[in-house]
């Protein structure tokens, strides 16, 4: 599973309403663009959230789709149900400050319903590394501007290799978007390490 992840196929899978968010998830501008997706067969239902600017991807797994909806959906999950499929689709890799709660949340619902999350897809795409810019440090939401410093700070806003394997050991399925073209340039690095690890 872990590798590139067709955007056609998801389009697919999750419906025609993942195409409104194609254009902003497909590049990698400034603004963090994150898209929180779920669909269990049983139900037949896609249910959909984006957040955008910096640590979207925190703000997604904190924001009642997760913590209410994802959690109501696992409880009401029986084990003769397929399994659903949850992808949280991102314009660059996690920070490793948003991989740390990212995988966090996920060992959180793994304690909570053991049998059960281990049946579902936890799907992370990205499209590609993110290696930190300047801006970033302009751009820390207030959250995050606790005691730490400034240098601090700036080393937990790129993608590590440290947090995406903390990711992939909380369970999360780390895959490369593909939205036609190939995989960009950082996204095949990402790739790279992906398979290399
Ligand atoms: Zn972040």
């Amino acid at each position: 599973m872990e590798g590139v992840l067709r955007w056609a196929d998801a389009v697919s899978f999750f419906g025609d309403e993942l195409v409104q968010h194609e254009r902003f998830l497909s590049r990698a501008t400034q603004t963090t663009y994150g898209l929180l997706v779920s669909r269990s067969v049983q139900q037949g239902q896609t249910l959909l959230e984006n957040r955008e600017g910096e640590h979207a991807e925190e703000r997604l797994v904190l924001s009642p789709f997760w913590v209410s909806g994802v959690v109501n959906a696992l409880e009401s999950w029986d084990v003769r149900d397929a399994p659903m499929v949850v992808m949280l689709a991102i314009n660059r890799a996690p920070c490793a400050s948003c991989s740390h709660i990212l995988a966090g949340e996920l060992h959180a619902l793994h304690r909570r319903f053991p049998l059960r999350v281990e049946k579902q897809y936890f799907i992370l795409a990205s499209l590609g590394y993110y290696q930190g810019r300047d801006f970033m440090t302009n751009q820390l939401s207030p959250n995050t501007l606790n005691t730490r410093s400034v240098g601090s700070q700036r080393s937990q806003s790129v993608t590590t290799d440290r947090g995406l394997n903390e990711l992939s050991d909380a369970g999360w399925r780390l895959c490369v978007m593909d939205f036609g073209h190939g995989v960009t340039s950082r996204g095949s690095e990402l790739l790279n390490f992906l398979r290399h690890r």
